[in-house]
């Protein structure tokens, strides 16, 4: 695609022994971004309550913390893991770690101190970067990480012991940044194919594991969003931008989450745009966030969306600032589009990746997502979709359901010390999702559920996303899953738990007449419990279903 400003063309390298269509005029790598951000000078970068931080003063932040990396002896391939809620230290020590060639492990900050615990000793990590909550959780386990050296914390909430030392006595405090003397990045060698991070996998189950990313699985995520805005803007007769918009963006998903880093992040960087953080997700103070900051892109997860659309106050709030609200990481249902749409006048975006796939594989936004508003929408340029039966022995007909696959430069090298893991999950380039999918004849993706959540009633099959969609469709559910409750004869049956919107009523049997009247009868609820709260999620948006098949423990059994 060329265009005045916009021209994005493609060559094949090999990566790893597999021939890979990559980004030609991608940068080489996040030390080469890292350095560029700085052209957007006195923009601001990120902003946390009361603190503003231009792109000028963190790349010179950037560029301390690396400085004082190698000082600690942190050299290319070291593991640095970052345990911080999103702050403005946050993406400066991200770009530090990566800038000398160390691999950066952000780690769940949610995760308990055990947990925590196992991702130190998985990842080897020699550094750890704390806020000082983090801090008080996590230090009674730093003797238990073997290869633990030392530990930096920032906003420590008290005085502090070896190995523990201040961020604030190595570049002094956030506000002060702008003063930071410029001492230029140190000497590093880094090539597209070294590896940069290790993202820990969500781990609905099991022990979550270190998907190992590399430069090029970032860069190609920045390139390939950059040629679909252009590409947006070209099929509505506009022309691109020679450099891309700046926006102000409310991020509010975690930056441990490849979403967030991957997307978000690297999308700011990219455009010079703002991040605008907050402490805690809370759908009021995010609208007054909205208005004060003028925001024009927030997102992350449907669940967000679906908060602030119902949330009661919402008319109390100036949203018209909002261009786009974009999701991805669970399944959404049409009506949230609809909603978005109409509601906020914002057009809403989709987009299906995973930490395996350093987020975007998939983009879906605009007309295109209205006109197809149950679609993830079509693979971005670099990436390649197939869809194979669930033994994987053959490809499927347009159309058909199976286990989605997934190849390109943005697939991680495979994870972290799990040979096995590794050599299950990525085949000749293609990573196998667990999400079971079909294409469309033009390529559109639509997700029908994850392989594992598949409710198999007597033989048929349903598709958790197919009835959760209708039953979003009902004006009085805001957040609802399907679950499968066992079933002696049937095996299983399908079970809904809801979460009714404030002000809103309906019943068991309503619910169960409205899904009777649109799919067919195996597909009703059996069951519908009502919760008081949304459902429980993970810290990256996905729904717990081994929480809610709990709750009807016991009961089903027919
Ligand atoms: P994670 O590795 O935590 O990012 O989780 C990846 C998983 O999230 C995928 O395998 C899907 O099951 C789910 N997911 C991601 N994006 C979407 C989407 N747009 N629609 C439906 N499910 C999604």
């Amino acid at each position: 695609l060329t265009a005045p400003g916009a021209k994005f063309e493609m060559e094949t390298v090999d990566i790893r022994g597999v021939p890979t269509r990559v980004w030609k005029n991608a940068p080489p790598s996040l030390r080469v971004l890292a350095q560029m951000v700085r052209a957007y000078g006195a923009r601001e970068f990120t902003i946390y309550e009361n603190e503003r931080v231009t792109f000028e003063a963190n790349y010179r932040a950037t560029a301390h913390i690396a400085r004082k990396l190698i000082e600690m002896g942190v050299g290319k391939g070291d593991r640095v893991a970052l345990a911080m809620r999103n702050l403005p230290e946050w993406p400066a020590i991200f770009f530090a770690g990566v800038s000398i060639g160390a691999i950066m492990v952000p780690l769940n900050a949610w995760w308990t101190s055990g947990e925590l615990e196992y991702a130190m000793k998985d990842s080897g990590a020699k550094l750890l970067f704390v806020d000082g909550e983090r801090h008080e959780r996590l230090k009674h386990c730093y003797a238990a990480a073997p290869d633990l050296e030392r530990v930096v914390v920032s906003r420590a909430k008290g005085d502090l012991e070896a190995p523990a030392a201040a961020l604030e006595s190595l570049i002094g405090a956030v506000s002060d940044w702008t003063s930071l003397e410029d001492v230029g990045f140190p000497d590093a060698d880094v090539a597209p194919d070294d590896d940069a991070t290790i993202f820990y996998t969500s781990g609905t189950t099991g022990s979550p594991k270190g998907a190992l990313g590399t430069h090029r699985n970032f860069v190609t995520n920045i390139m390939s969003s950059a040629y679909v805005a252009a590409r947006t803007l070209l099929r509505r007769g506009d022309t691109p931008p020679a450099m891309p918009e700046p926006k102000v963006m409310l991020l509010v998903i975690p930056l441990f989450h490849v979403t967030a880093c991957s997307a978000a992040m690297m999308g700011a960087v990219a455009s010079g745009s703002t991040l605008v953080f907050m402490r805690k997700w809370d759908p009021e103070l995010a609208m007054g966030i909205i208005q004060r900051e003028k925001v024009n892109a927030t997102g992350g997860v449907p669940t967000i969306a679906w908060q602030l659309l119902e949330h009661p106050a919402r008319a109390k709030y100036d949203l018209s600032s909002l261009e786009t609200i974009a999701y991805g990481g669970a399944p959404s249902a049409p009506e949230l589009v609809k909603r978005i749409h109409q509601e906020f006048g914002a057009l809403p975006a989709n987009g299906w990746g995973m930490t395996e796939t350093t987020a975007t594989v998939t983009n879906h936004s605009g007309e295109d997502y209205l006109a197809r508003p149950n679609s993830a929408g079509p693979p971005v340029a670099a990436a390649d979709l197939k869809i194979l039966s669930l033994e994987g022995e053959s490809e499927l007909p347009v159309g058909e359901v199976g286990e989605l696959w997934a190849r390109g430069p943005m697939i991680v090298k495979g994870y972290w010390n799990k040979p096995e893991a590794t050599a299950e999950t990525f085949v000749h380039g293609w990573v196998r999702t667990g999400d079971l999918a079909r294409l469309d004849e033009e390529g559109f993706l639509f997700i029908v559920d994850r392989a594992k959540d598949i409710i198999i009633r007597g033989g048929e099959n349903i598709y958790s996303s197919e009835v959760e969609d209708v039953l979003y469709a009902h004006p009085a559910v805001t957040d609802c899953a399907l679950v499968g409750v066992p079933h002696r004869t049937l095996g299983e049956e399908p079970a809904a738990v809801v979460h009714l919107a404030p002000g809103k009523s309906a019943t068991e049997a309503e619910l169960q007449d409205w899904v009777r009247a649109r799919l067919a009868g195996f597909k009703v609820p059996v069951q519908v419990r009502f919760v008081k709260d949304v459902l429980p999620r993970n810290a990256n948006g996905k729904i717990l279903k081994t929480e809610l098949r709990a709750l009807f423990a016991g009961e089903a059994v027919a």
